[in-house]
């Protein structure tokens, strides 16, 4: 079973990752977007870590859903709203219950992952975080490093796609033949989550 303080430490492993690969997420964005996704992520969670050493909420739920209001309240991006939609929506998927199963867990995270393809309108290979989201979601069933390992593929698999939304978009061609920043991050993410699992 996961606990609040499971997903807290989910988080934290989350920031520390973020923190160590803003630079590599800013690069990707400066080749088709607008050079911030490495500043934006690191400033959002950030908060949530800053958050999380004040209070520890009681639930997994409450956890996520903390973490999704800071970043919707921190990040200044594209990738706020749309982050902090995944992490609200999982974790009011996860409702009340002080632990949660892993198949709880892959339940919700597929509800927050539908809120980001509501909320963004990007499908699959839209060249979006949804790449590497998706995937994740379908692995996790298999395992915590199942579904690293499929955010990861769904993330490179970016390269070769054309963007059809956010920024990259606007780039028509030229968006092809570079890894999508939020994908990359969303990679971070599941990774963390599999690093949190492992102890
Ligand atoms: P901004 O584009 O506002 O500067 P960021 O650079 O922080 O925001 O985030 C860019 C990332 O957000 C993209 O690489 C992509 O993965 C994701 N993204 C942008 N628009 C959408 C969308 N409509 N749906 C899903 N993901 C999106
Ligand atoms: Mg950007
Ligand atoms: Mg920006």
């Amino acid at each position: 079973m996961l606990d609040a303080d499971f997903f807290r430490r989910w988080m934290t492993a989350t920031a520390a990752s973020v923190d160590r690969e803003a630079e590599r997420l800013t690069a990707l964005d400066a080749a088709i977007g607008d050079a911030d996704h490495g500043s934006n992520m690191r400033r959002g969670f950030t908060a949530v870590q800053a958050e999380l050493d004040k209070e520890t909420p009681g639930t997994p739920g409450a956890v996520l859903m903390l973490a999704g209001r800071l970043l919707i309240s921190t990040v200044g991006g594209a990738s706020g709203p749309l982050y902090g939609t995944l992490l609200r929506r999982t974790g009011k998927a996860l409702g009340e219950d002080p632990e949660v199963t892993e198949e709880q867990l892959a339940e919700a995270l597929r509800a927050g992952v539908q809120g980001v393809m509501k909320l963004g309108g990007a499908a699959a290979g839209d060249k979006t975080m949804v790449d590497a989201l998706l995937p994740a979601v379908d692995a996790l069933g298999d395992g915590f490093a199942a579904a690293r390992a499929a955010a990861e593929q769904g993330a490179e698999a970016t390269v070769p796609l054309l963007a059809h939304k956010g920024r990259a978009s606007y780039l028509g061609e030229r968006s092809i033949g570079h890894q999508d920043p939020g994908a990359t991050s969303s990679a971070l993410l599941m990774a963390a989550l599999a690093e949190t699992a492992e102890g």
